[in-house]
């Protein structure tokens, strides 16, 4: 039976030497099955390349440029034969000792995929916790496919599973989305968060935002409808509004004084009229990318040969 692992790498040179010893032992272990191992070097600018390549039974795909860890795990997955496919990354943050209870897990159960969840964030800070625990509450709570809080990338998935998941060929890739989207029965292998083992996580907090609006707007049109309620509820205070100034003249006579109050009301509602074609724009530009059908990586060499298209 072949098992195909796919890593994604960007800048992993300290990190990689450690995860492919770890990954040796392993697989070492595991009788009965063959490995195919693809490293997808995601534009690094260390010698990640040079350590896969040092490595002459590993496949390994080269992009021209940083095209981001989705685009990776893509192509990764376009070209993984195995009838398991598992990726993981690259920190040691998806212990590859967990492939030996994933490989069990999935056999046993008869399923088609098995992924880990981090059952705490150990190690990570608070603030980013929060908004994770946050986003994850968002998301849930909008969107039809659930998004389970903790899930990492990190899964074995059968190959029907694989074949499913590469037919979304969507520009705007979220992966925890994409594989909740395409349903079969997943096993939830809990385990203690792991630090990264060496290097510096390629995440920053506006990065991270970024991501998760990403994720919010590709599985969920619920803002869209969030904009339109406020947007009836606006008007509807208007109106409100409108009667309350005319009675108030016929009893005062005076419809002029309150000016400080109307600036408030016209910020805020201005403020909420941004905010809603902010939202907007965002699924514009989501669609304006996704219409261009440009390609999520470009390939600058694989298996020892030179590319010049993906
Ligand atoms: N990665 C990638 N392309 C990127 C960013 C990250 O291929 O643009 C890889 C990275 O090398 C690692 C995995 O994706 O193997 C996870 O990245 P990281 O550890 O930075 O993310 P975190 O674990 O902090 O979410
Ligand atoms: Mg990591």
């Amino acid at each position: 039976m072949l098992v195909s692992i796919v890593v994604p790498c960007k800048d992993e040179e300290e990190a990689l030497p450690l995860f492919i010893e770890e990954l040796k032992k392993v697989t070492k272990e595991l009788d009965g099955y063959t490995f195919e191992y693809i490293f997808v070097d995601d534009g690094s600018t260390d010698n990640t390349l040079k350590i896969i390549k040092n490595n002459h039974n590993f496949k390994y795909i080269s992009f021209t440029r940083n095209f981001g860890k989705e685009a990776a795990l893509y192509a990764g997955l376009e070209r993984a034969k195995g009838d398991y496919v598992c990726v993981m990354d690259a920190d040691m943050q998806d212990p590859p000792s967990l492939l030996i209870q994933m490989l069990e897990i999935i056999k046993e159960r008869n399923i088609d995929c098995v992924a880990a969840r981090r059952i705490n964030r150990k190690g990570e800070g608070i603030i980013r916790s929060a908004c994770a625990k946050l986003f994850y509450k968002l998301i849930n709570s909008m969107s039809t496919y659930k998004i389970e809080s903790g899930a990492r990338d990190f899964r074995l998935m059968s190959r029907r599973m694989v074949n499913s998941v590469i037919e979304i060929s969507e520009y705007n890739r979220f992966s925890k989305g994409i594989f909740s989207f395409v349903g079969y029965e997943t096993y939830w292998l809990e385990y203690e968060n792991v630090q990264r083992i060496k290097g510096k996580t390629k995440w920053n907090f506006l990065s991270l935002l970024r991501y998760g609006i990403d994720g919010i707007v590709g599985f969920t049109s619920s803002p869209l409808v969030i904009a339109s309620y406020l947007g009836m509820l606006m008007f509807v205070l208007a109106f409100l509004g409108v009667i309350f100034v005319v009675v108030r003249k016929l009893i005062y006579g005076d419809p002029t004084t309150g000016w400080a109050s109307l600036v408030c009301i016209l910020l805020f509602t201005s403020g909420i009229q941004l905010l809603c074609i902010g939202i907007i724009g965002e699924y514009i530009s989501k669609t304006y990318l996704e219409t261009k059908r440009r390609p999520l990586y470009i390939v600058k060499e694989e298996n020892g040969q030179e590319k010049g298209s993906s």
